[in-house]
């Protein structure tokens, strides 16, 4: 007997892929013919046994006279397969000269209780990859935390000196590929040792905070606003010229002592320098013109605000 499943598609799915058994014995019930699927379940080198043995295998009794007899009942037999669990095929047996087909599937039943274990394994898996997506959320936004905590300052809530270092290099190269101005400010609280040890360290970090926050309401978003370091803070304000640095400082200079940060009618007073970029000038001159500037306006009387000239620090300059 010939499976001619070349002509007929539908018989060459059942016989070639689907998961279904089937089987050519002669009429001693040696295996001649076996198909995929019946291969993976009884082994690859079934043709040539006798069937009975294979199902003696299977601990199935099963009298190979009634096979010969070539009826079409059916006939459950007992399949182990490989992970280990017993699987009931339903076969039929046809008999055709002195050949028998054997045509087995599974028990319906057992196609059920597989789907449904696997559409529990599937729920199961779909609940453990929304929790590992639940997972990854939190995990990216405790990343973010970390790494906001890792570029502010505790006390102020400003940029740290850390932060403020990554940026400038960046504003500076934009500025100077734009041809845009960029100006920096540095400023110091004037006399905040006293204001510590009259008024207390604690009234110290509530004047640090309220000149923060201060600053950074006088600013736009796009400025950068850090503590450099102690009572030092600085500004650095992308698309402003001298000019206009010189405003803000002076805006910021004027309402600090309006501020009432010590809430006994104590005045707080600042010093401020301001500088901008030249062309072709590094961060660390830029920084260091400013500090000249501020260090002047600290020893022309403090509470002042005073522009760096272009000179100042510059390698070319006097
Ligand atoms: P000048 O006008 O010349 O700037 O004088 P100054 O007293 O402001 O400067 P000085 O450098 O002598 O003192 C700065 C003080 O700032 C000393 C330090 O204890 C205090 N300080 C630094 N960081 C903090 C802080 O986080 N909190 C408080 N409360 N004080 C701080
Ligand atoms: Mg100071
Ligand atoms: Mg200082």
């Amino acid at each position: 007997m010939m499976w001619d499943t070349d002509r007929q598609p539908v018989l060459h799915y059942l016989v070639h892929q689907a998961p279904v058994l089937f089987l050519v014995l002669d009429k001693h019930g040696i295996i001649q013919q076996i198909n995929r699927f019946g291969s993976r379940l009884l082994g690859p080198e079934t043709p040539g046994k006798i069937f009975q043995d294979i199902l003696n295998d299977f601990h199935h009794t099963f009298c190979l006279d009634h096979i010969a007899a070539g009826s079409d009942t059916v006939h459950l037999l007992d399949f182990k397969i490989l992970s280990g669990n017993v699987q009931t095929y339903h076969c039929r047996f046809y008999s055709a000269k002195d050949q028998i087909l054997v045509f087995g599937h599974l028990d319906i039943d057992e196609i059920e209780s597989l789907s449904s274990e696997l559409l529990a394994v599937n729920q199961e898996l779909n609940n453990l990859t929304r929790e590992l997506n639940r997972k990854n959320r939190e995990l990216a936004r405790a990343n973010e935390k970390i790494l906001a905590l890792s570029r502010t300052d505790h006390l102020t809530g400003l940029a740290n000196r850390g932060y403020f270092s990554e940026r400038i290099d960046q504003m500076i190269s934009l500025a100077v590929r734009k041809s845009h101005p960029l100006s920096l400010i540095m400023t110091d609280i004037d006399k905040f040792k006293t204001i510590n040890d009259t008024y207390g360290h604690d009234a110290g970090d509530r004047v640090l905070q309220g000149f923060a926050d201060l600053m950074k309401t006088s600013t736009r978003t796009e400025d950068l606003v850090a503590r450099f370091g102690g009572e030092e803070f600085i500004i650095l304000l992308p698309l402003t010229d001298l000019c206009e640095a010189l405003a803000y400082a002076e805006r910021i200079r004027l309402a600090l002592p309006q501020k009432n940060l010590l809430q006994n009618g104590h005045p707080i007073f600042a010093s401020f320098g301001v500088s901008q970029l030249l062309p072709d000038e590094d961060r660390a001159n830029l920084i260091k013109r400013a500090d000249m500037a501020l260090y002047r306006a600290k020893t022309s009387g403090r509470n002042r605000t005073v522009t760096a000239t272009s000179s100042d620090a510059h390698p070319s300059g006097p």
